[in-house]
């Protein structure tokens, strides 16, 4: 049988993990400097990491179009914005983002990987 000790260790146990897992995912975010962020966002031109994961850029006016990397596409439904450093697909899968997210899904890493392979530092 548990004591009424025992249960309030076990609830104030469940606390205490809750507590730290929490603080544990608020630093992890924390850890990469947002300014470092935007700093690897400019060191990083979008259209050349794009093409650097083999996919063919033609520029369209003022956007650049290629073939999605992400679903079979056959007709460029990849646009890629150089001024505002955007890219999203009007295909099949939809996905879209900044620099991060193309890395992220392109090389198949996480925020933090896709950081480091972008050049960028940990504070
Ligand atoms: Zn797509």
């Amino acid at each position: 049988m548990i004591s009424e000790y025992g249960i309030f260790a076990i609830v104030l146990n469940r606390k205490a993990r809750l507590a730290f897992s929490g603080r544990k995912n608020f630093w992890s975010r924390l850890v990469i400097d947002k300014a470092e962020i935007e700093r690897v966002k400019r060191a990083n031109d979008l259209v050349t990491i794009i093409r650097s994961r083999g996919v063919k850029l033609v520029r369209k006016g003022k956007q650049f179009v290629g073939l999605c990397p992400f679903h079979l596409d056959h007709e460029p439904s990849l646009i890629v914005d150089p001024a505002k450093q955007l890219w999203n697909c009007l295909g099949a899968c939809k996905e879209g983002g900044d620099v991060y997210r193309f890395v992220m899904k392109a090389d198949s890493v996480d925020f933090r990987e896709a950081h480091r392979r972008l050049g960028g530092i940990e504070a």
